[in-house]
């Protein structure tokens, strides 16, 4: 019987028919029409000065803008831009997961579609990967362009996640990076689920070399992002990388069950000496409460593991793939 891991790396779907590709830039597109002729203004001089056989893998994930009219447009002018359009919006983890496991440069890097990630530093990153570097990443030097609340939220995230991850987590990089094919095949083989890419990356590790730089305001529309969205995130990345909030309770049960035993046997005492007293009602109600409420929470972390286990184990494909413009061959069209 084949191992878990075996079952869950998926074929290599598309070879290009000419020469082999140097270089991929991965781009998830959500709603991004007014950013595509911009973005790609800026891109195709990029990769004209590498001068080496690239490829764009533009992946449109469910738009309901004319995003996809607009990449029909640039990919009949340029067959190099590749592109894939998911069935329905899955999100930017499983779009970058969709782009990653249909490039084929021995390079790829990845980016956001909004011109916040600056396309001129993929030359500085590819300079860093020809000197020997597997994984290339943007680290932002400031935050400036997010609202001051989400900035302290994020940064304090991912400082938490760092300290409870069981593998260490580059604080502020994100998903702006270049990663050399050894790296894109073992984020590919990663069948899971629940996809916390930034997680995934640290989980990988490889030699890994941070590039500094300034994140520029959205070039046109509004982020995909509210603030409930980037909890949920954020608990995707803290369920897939720490099983510490399942673990805690038996640490916080076992100091409630020795206080409890210190308190029994002081209230033993007092009845012995003093005879029997009924007040006590205040602090048989703060104890009733604040256990019952550990308790609740306690049950909501199990659901929260939980689900996610229900989740993998329904073994739905991650994505599904309506239209793939400019592969060679066809190939496989989910996410298996
Ligand atoms: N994106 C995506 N699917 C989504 C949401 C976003 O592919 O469901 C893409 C989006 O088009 C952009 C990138 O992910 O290229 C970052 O999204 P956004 O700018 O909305 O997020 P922010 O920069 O605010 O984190
Ligand atoms: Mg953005």
């Amino acid at each position: 019987m084949p191992t878990p891991q075996e079952t869950t790396v998926p074929p290599t779907p598309f070879r290009p028919l000419t020469e082999a590709t140097v270089l991929s830039v991965v781009l998830p597109m959500h709603n991004e029409s007014a950013n595509i002729a911009a973005l790609f203004q800026r891109l195709q001089p990029v990769m004209d000065r590498l001068g080496v056989p690239y490829e764009v893998v533009c992946v449109d994930d469910g738009s309901r803008d004319d995003t996809w009219l607009r990449l029909l447009v640039v990919h009949a002018a340029n067959p190099r831009i590749r592109l894939l359009r998911f069935s329905r919006n899955f999100g930017k983890e499983m779009a970058m997961t969709a782009g990653l496991r249909h490039s084929t440069g021995r390079a790829v890097v990845l980016m956001d579609s909004d011109l916040q990630h600056p396309p001129e530093l993929i030359e500085t990153f590819y300079a860093q990967w020809q000197a020997g570097a597997q994984v290339v990443y943007g680290v932002r030097r400031d935050r400036d362009t997010d609202p001051p609340l989400r900035r302290i939220l994020t940064r304090s995230f991912y400082r938490v996640l760092d300290r409870m991850s069981e593998v260490p987590l580059p604080r502020d990089a994100g998903d702006f990076r270049l990663m050399d094919r050894a790296v894109v095949d073992a984020l590919n083989r990663m069948g899971e689920r629940t996809r916390f890419m930034k997680g995934l990356y640290g989980w990988v590790g490889f030699r890994q070399v941070a590039v500094p730089f300034d994140t520029a305001a959205r070039h046109a529309g509004s982020t995909s992002f509210s603030t409930w969205k980037l909890f949920r995130f954020a608990m995707d990345g803290i369920v897939s990388f720490s099983t510490l909030p399942l673990r805690v309770w038996s640490w916080l049960g076992l100091g409630v069950a020795a206080i409890a035993v210190l308190y029994g046997a002081l209230v033993l005492l007092k009845t012995l000496i003093f005879g029997i007293d009924v007040p006590g009602y205040a602090s048989l109600m703060v104890a009733l409460l604040f256990l019952g409420g550990v308790q609740l929470i306690c049950l909501g972390v199990l659901g929260d593991y939980l689900g996610r286990v229900f989740t993998e184990v329904k073994g739905r494909p991650l994505y599904l793939i309506a239209d793939a413009l400019g592969f060679p061959a066809a190939g496989s069209s989910t996410g298996e």
